[in-house]
């Protein structure tokens, strides 16, 4: 898998979750509703990836 693809499903899980914490009142109080929970879940689960990718790499500039 290209560096780039898990880049751009990391920007595109977070642009959807921003999209979901914007319109939902529990999301925005911090007790993830039962639709937010799975995007919040796959974006923890990207950034997750992508940060240990770069970290694995010492480092990138
Ligand atoms: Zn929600």
């Amino acid at each position: 898998m290209a560096d780039d693809d898990l880049y751009a499903r990391y920007q595109h899980a977070y642009t959807a979750w921003r999209a979901h914490h914007a319109n939902c009142q529990p999301c925005r109080a911090g007790t993830h509703c039962p639709v937010g929970t799975p995007i919040h879940q796959r974006l923890t689960d990207l950034q997750d990836s992508y940060l240990r990718r770069i970290r694995s790499r010492g480092g990138k500039r």
